[in-house]
């Protein structure tokens, strides 16, 4: 049976679930004997269920984060230097509200990248305005835009965003101007926003990375000020599934893809990747 006063009202409210769901869930409610205010209250929970996905979808987009992935995948056994309770701690973004930073050290395929679009994803999902970035590809940007007289309009998007986050600081290094832009955004975010910061070097080598030490110590006091440092040790997850695959070279050549059981106790796909 067609409801067109109900299938308008919807409309008008811009309540498509409500819409789809109204007349089977009232069929369903009247079977089971449910209270009005339960079949209501599920039919609008459903309703605000899908807008929380779609906004939750569409602002992944916007953040352009390179890959969807949260804690639940991120597995803490294969790197015991990171402390799990601190990473929940983490993900519960009160240094977000506080406009504060975290920090992830460590060499590559840590998982420093995985946590930092963890932690985006968890922001998103309360709303919070998130942009992902390589440092590269950020102070490439702000270069171009220094070039052509517009550096304090792209300076203003960077800093409106609640959490930037910012991958691979010092994978390769940067030219002076390019270190002084990065400044000039960390110092406009300073107690504004958060930035989320991955990097594989130290910070004793941050002056070597930004080209200047002067730079590199008024870069770091402003981000150390409020933040977390994550310091990882460990082996690279990535080498550990090329290791699983048999692509790296063993002491006697390409070891043969090990299949699950075989091979007796200790000689499983587990006793390779360590
Ligand atoms: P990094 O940024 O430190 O170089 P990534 O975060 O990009 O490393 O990790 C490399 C890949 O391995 C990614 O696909 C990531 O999701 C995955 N990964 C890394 N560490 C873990 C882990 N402990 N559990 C599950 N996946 C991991
Ligand atoms: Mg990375």
């Amino acid at each position: 049976m067609s409801h067109p006063v109900l299938d308008d009202l919807c409309d008008r409210l811009g309540l498509a679930e409500v819409a789809r769901l109204a007349e089977a869930r009232a069929e369903h409610a009247a079977s089971q004997q449910q209270p009005y205010t339960t079949y209501f209250t599920e039919l609008l929970q459903t309703e605000a269920d899908a807008r929380q996905q779609r906004y939750v979808t569409s602002r992944i987009q916007m953040a352009h984060l390179p890959f969807r992935k949260t804690l639940e995948t991120f597995d803490f056994a294969f790197q015991p230097s990171i402390d799990e309770r601190q990473i929940r701690e983490l993900a519960g973004l009160h240094w977000v509200d506080e406009s504060a930073n975290v920090i992830f050290l460590g060499p590559p395929g840590v998982g420093k990248t995985n946590l930092v679009v963890a932690m985006a994803m968890a922001a998103i999902q309360v709303r919070a305005s998130v942009y992902f970035v390589t440092i590269q590809d950020l102070v490439a940007d702000l270069r171009k835009a220094w070039q052509e007289n517009r550096f304090p309009q792209r300076l203003a998007v960077y800093s409106r965003y609640k959490l930037l986050c910012v991958d691979e600081m010092g994978y390769l290094p940067m030219e002076r101007l390019e270190a002084t832009l990065f400044f000039r955004l960390v110092a406009a975010r300073y107690e504004h926003g958060s930035l989320a910061l991955t990097s594989n070097k130290g910070f004793s080598e941050w002056g070597e990375v930004l080209g200047d030490a002067v730079l590199a110590t008024a870069i770091l006091d402003r981000l150390l000020h409020h933040s977390t440092v994550v310091n990882i040790r460990g082996e690279s997850y990535r080498l550990r599934e090329k290791k699983r695959a048999g692509h790296l070279l063993g002491p006697s050549g390409p070891t043969a893809p090990p299949r699950q059981g075989e091979g007796g106790p200790g000689h499983g796909v587990d006793s390779l990747a360590r």
